[in-house]
């Protein structure tokens, strides 16, 4: 099937604190990558600026008090937006305004049927609870996008899977007790890393139990281990019915970055996305949108994430 893809460019792609492990180098040396290698010039490829969120979608998952708090500290400049991970600077709610507008916009064109796939970079920020920001993330819009599907497009089935190396916490437990919403993260585990939660035993509470699976690997463990993962992680995601597919497909998992310490390969990554693609193929269309996350290797990161959009678009 053709992989019509919508890409974003433009000033969001700033977003990112100085001295700071997220830059927004990483997403300014991917598009230098991906006009390299000619991927953004595929009939394939669609190429959008975004527009800032909605408030009134934004408010469907935040806290009026929390998007207050980030509009004022970014008018400071200054400071954090939590306890000391999240910094403020000016501009930084312009910036984080545009990637929940992205990242809507990523899943709104692909259920109506416009496009196949998005890819969204500065997409996947799955730390921010509906109160607060938490671990680089600003506001969570995948958070943002799931009560959007629900609410605003009538969709009763979505299926999230996170490979970042850090566990999802801001859209698992948002979503714990809501059955409509399948999670299989994949991450570190959470007595060796950030946020220190995601234990196997979290199925989901109420209606929704066992619809939310946590799978944690151990420090050091590579493509073997990952893909196995994404294998029953598969499997679990199949056993309902699905309307669309959401992939946070961080890349701090990748052997060599900074802040982690999984070990799996840039082509084990793509694999595991590829397989993800695969499964929206055979249960939803292909209706398929895929966020950056995390991935504080520059080098890396720009690579596998160049290398899922030659996917995508093929
Ligand atoms: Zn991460």
């Amino acid at each position: 099937m053709t992989g019509d893809t919508l890409f974003f460019v433009g000033d969001y792609l700033n977003f990112g604190f100085p001295n700071h492990p997220l830059t927004s180098e990483r997403f300014h040396r991917t598009v230098r990558l991906l006009q390299q290698r000619r991927i953004l010039d595929r009939p394939t490829v669609h190429v959008v600026e975004p527009e800032p969120v909605d408030m009134e979608v934004l408010r469907l998952f935040h806290t009026e008090d929390h998007v207050e708090l980030v509009k004022r500290k970014s008018e400071e400049g200054r400071g954090y937006l939590d306890y000391g991970d999240t910094p403020a600077y000016p501009e930084v709610y312009e910036h984080a305004m545009l990637y929940v507008g992205a990242t809507v916009q990523a899943v709104h064109e692909v259920v109506e049927g416009h496009f196949d796939h998005s890819l969204q970079l500065v997409g996947g920020l799955h730390h921010a609870s509906r109160s607060s920001s938490a671990g680089f993330c600003v506001f969570n819009d995948v958070g943002v996008a799931i009560s959007y599907l629900l609410e605003r497009m009538g969709i009763e089935g979505v299926l999230y899977f996170d490979i970042d190396a850090h566990h999802g916490d801001g859209v698992f437990y948002e979503f714990y007790d809501d059955p409509r919403v399948r999670i299989v993260d994949i991450h570190q585990d959470g007595r060796t890393l950030y946020p220190g939660r995601g234990f196997d035993w979290e199925t989901g509470s109420g209606k929704a139990r066992g619809t939310k699976m946590n799978i944690s690997l151990p420090p050091g463990s590579g493509d073997r281990e990952l893909l196995r993962a994404v294998q029953a992680g598969i499997e679990f995601g199949e056993k309902a019915p699905v309307e669309m597919i959401l992939v946070q497909a961080g890349t701090d998992g990748i052997r060599g970055d900074p802040i982690t310490a999984l070990s799996y390969s840039i082509e084990g990554h793509l694999k595991a996305v590829e397989s993800f693609h695969q499964l929206s193929e055979r249960c939803c269309d292909g209706k398929l949108v895929v966020f950056g996350g995390g991935g504080y290797n520059v080098e890396n990161t720009s690579q596998a994430w160049a290398n899922i959009l030659d996917l995508l678009s093929a």
